[in-house]
């Protein structure tokens, strides 16, 4: 019997399980359950932050410059106090496989779950290979629970194609992080590219697509070496390494529970932000506050996500705008940034603004276009809660 099973030992249930002995829980029996070790970098984590994070020290490259780049509008922007940070996922995994080895309290099983559960008074996950493990409490990164796409509320991928690049001459700026470049072929949803320099001759740069669905590895390629090749003016590079990724961008509820001693985190329990896909940084201040609240009262959290009705209802605005093609997704960005300082952009995609900010972010966008989607979204709220009402009186 475990006082917190974590399964799932991605970014959400490592985090968590260095959260918890950070908070001081290091008395408490954990128990860590993925299927296998980690083999690799097998993701990259960027965000923003205006100081220092939980992981300062496994920060790869940093920016204090980031660049947006539409049809329309070109900047480099100085997004001071905030550094737009890269973290790669080996160095994160190196890291707390050194660090785990150093925590008793904490044990680690390769295992593949089929099934974690509330029962009676415990959390009780289940492997395929028949093995039970009970604990007062489970914290699940696990997508076990589908999320099938409902027409009541907006489904995006954000999908991606990147590959680090290695130049023989220096063709990249090491200061400057391109956020959104969106010079590229837009084929009637949103396309930008990412460029992510390490030094003046590597460079992660990624093809990004919002859209319904995947396309095939060709149509990532395809743009991604004519983007390098055209925009970069780079004809000559080597790929030294790829990573494909593919995030959901909805406003669909996903589980935050499973019974009352079963919590879903991470982007299996909706840590994403629905209109733009940052997790990792949510996925932080989230696990942070489940292991403050489990230091302070024995239990987590009982909210998931601390996200305002208002920011809630921006982001659906956004998701609706995008996914019925009310606008190109250049034109918001590209309105957003060069509306407004930057700091405040992120600000607002952190949910810190405060109305009076949100009201001068809307005031920056096409106000009809945003308005009809709002207006939209609303509808469609009442709409699922008359459905929900007639359910209930029948
Ligand atoms: C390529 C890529 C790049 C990304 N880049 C960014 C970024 O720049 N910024 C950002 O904010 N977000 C980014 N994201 C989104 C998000 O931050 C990551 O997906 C993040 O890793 C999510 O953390 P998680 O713990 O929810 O999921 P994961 O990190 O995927 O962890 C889930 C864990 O569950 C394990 N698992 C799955 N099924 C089973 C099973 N049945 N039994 C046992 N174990 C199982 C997996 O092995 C894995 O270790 C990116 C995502 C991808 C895929």
């Amino acid at each position: 019997m475990y006082d917190y099973l974590i399964t799932g030992a991605g970014a959400a249930g490592l985090s968590l399980a260095y959260h918890l002995n950070q908070a001081g829980l290091s008395d408490k029996r954990i128990l860590l359950i993925d299927r296998a070790p980690k083999a690799g970098n097998d993701r990259t984590w960027c965000f923003w932050e205006d100081r220092p994070g939980s992981f300062e020290a496994l920060v790869f490259r940093a920016w204090d410059c980031i660049g947006v780049y539409s049809p329309d509008f070109c900047a480099r922007l100085d997004i001071r106090p905030y550094r737009y940070k890269m973290i790669r996922a080996v160095d994160f995994y190196r890291f707390m496989d050194d660090w785990l080895a150093e925590q008793p309290n904490i044990a680690r099983v390769w295992a593949e779950v089929v099934s974690v559960e509330t029962i009676g008074e415990h959390a009780v996950a289940r492997t395929k290979s028949g093995e039970v493990y009970r604990g007062a409490w489970a914290f699940n990164s696990i997508p076990l629970i589908k999320v099938t796409p409902q027409p009541a509320y907006h489904h995006l991928l954000q999908h991606f194609l990147g590959w680090v690049i290695h130049t023989t001459q220096p063709a990249f700026e090491p200061e400057v992080a391109t956020l959104m470049d969106f010079r590229v072929e837009q084929s009637g949803d949103t396309r930008f590219v990412y460029v992510l320099p390490f030094d003046a001759h590597t460079a992660l740069v990624e093809y990004t697509v919002f859209s319904p669905a995947l396309l095939t590895r060709d149509e990532y390629a395809r743009p991604l070496a004519g983007y390098v090749n055209r925009q970069l003016g780079i004809a000559d590079f080597e790929v030294q390494h790829e990573e494909f990724g593919v995030i959901p961008m909805t406003d669909a509820p996903f589980p935050s529970r499973s019974g009352a001693r079963v919590y879903h985190i991470g982007t299996a329990g909706g840590d994403t932000k629905p209109s733009t896909g940052y997790t990792f940084r949510r996925i932080q201040r989230r696990t942070q506050r489940i292991a403050w609240s489990l230091r302070q009262s024995g239990a987590p959290p009982d909210d998931r996500q601390p996200t305002s009705a208002r920011h809630a209802l921006l982001d659906s605005a956004l998701l609706n705008v995008l996914s019925r093609g009310r606008l190109p997704g250049w034109r918001v960005f590209a309105d957003l940034f060069a509306r407004n300082p930057p700091q405040r952009v992120l600000r607002f995609l952190d949910e810190d603004t405060t109305l009076p900010e949100d009201l001068l972010i809307m005031s920056s966008v096409n106000l009809p276009a945003f308005l009809a989607a709002t207006a939209d979204v609303l509808r469609g709220r009442l709409s699922r809660a008359n459905r929900r009402r007639a359910r209930q009186d029948v």
